[in-house]
């Protein structure tokens, strides 16, 4: 029975459009299959359940924002690119003078501890490259980025400021991506190996990696 709760495989709902939380992900492919409802995918019962406790903890992040002043508007607010790309946000709040995106993410004791040390860019880049696609959309110039560790309940909080080269460049590959007829290549090996990116990857049998 424990394999079952654990293992046990669920379809899952593809959307049928580019979500500009894909910005920065670094396989160009696995963007194109993302909206391909003919290419399904399937997930244990353990990895839907960290999507949901995800979203558990977004509510906790947000009544604790509260209690410090950031109080979060717009929830799930639709931010479009065009009608095959657009994506919902978490929220927006007035912090400092100014109206900011809030964008919302929990993860275990190791990442938070490398969120800690603040070089978003390069160690977050996937998270940083979807503030900056959603602040030229929505034309704000900052955005924080809210982290809580799964393992402590420890919080933290980036500031973003608006990267118009990183936005320019995430949106226009996902408009392409959208309007692309042919399945792009798998990212390449690195000497010979898999890339990382591979082995968490739901279309890593689709790719024989
Ligand atoms: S398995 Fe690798 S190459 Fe294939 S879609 Fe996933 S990340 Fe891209």
């Amino acid at each position: 029975m424990d394999d079952a709760i654990n293992s046990m495989k669920v379809k899952a709902n593809k959307r049928p459009y580019i979500g500009l939380s894909q910005a920065g992900d670094k396989c160009e492919r696995r963007i194109w299959l993302s909206n391909k409802k003919e290419y399904p995918i399937y997930y244990s019962l353990k990895t839907t359940r960290v999507f949901e406790v995800g979203t558990l903890y977004e509510k906790v992040v947000i009544k604790s924002l509260k209690k410090i002043g950031i109080k979060l508007v717009a929830r799930q607010q639709t931010v479009f690119v065009s009608d095959k790309v657009f994506g919902h946000i978490d929220g927006l709040a007035f912090h400092n003078g100014m109206t900011k995106l809030i964008e919302i993410k929990s993860m275990n004791a190791q990442r938070f501890k490398l969120f800690q040390k603040g070089d978003l860019k390069k160690d977050f880049y996937g998270y940083y490259a979807q503030v900056c696609a959603y602040l030229k959309t929505l034309n704000l110039t900052k955005g924080l980025i809210v982290a809580i560790c799964k393992d402590t309940e420890e919080m933290a909080i980036h500031e973003i400021t608006a990267d118009d080269f990183i936005a320019t460049v995430e949106i226009n590959k996902l408009k392409k991506l959208s309007m692309q007829e042919t399945e792009p290549e798998a990212l390449p090996l690195i000497g010979g190996a898999t890339p990382l990116d591979c082995y968490y990857c739901e279309y890593k049998n689709h790719c024989n990696r």
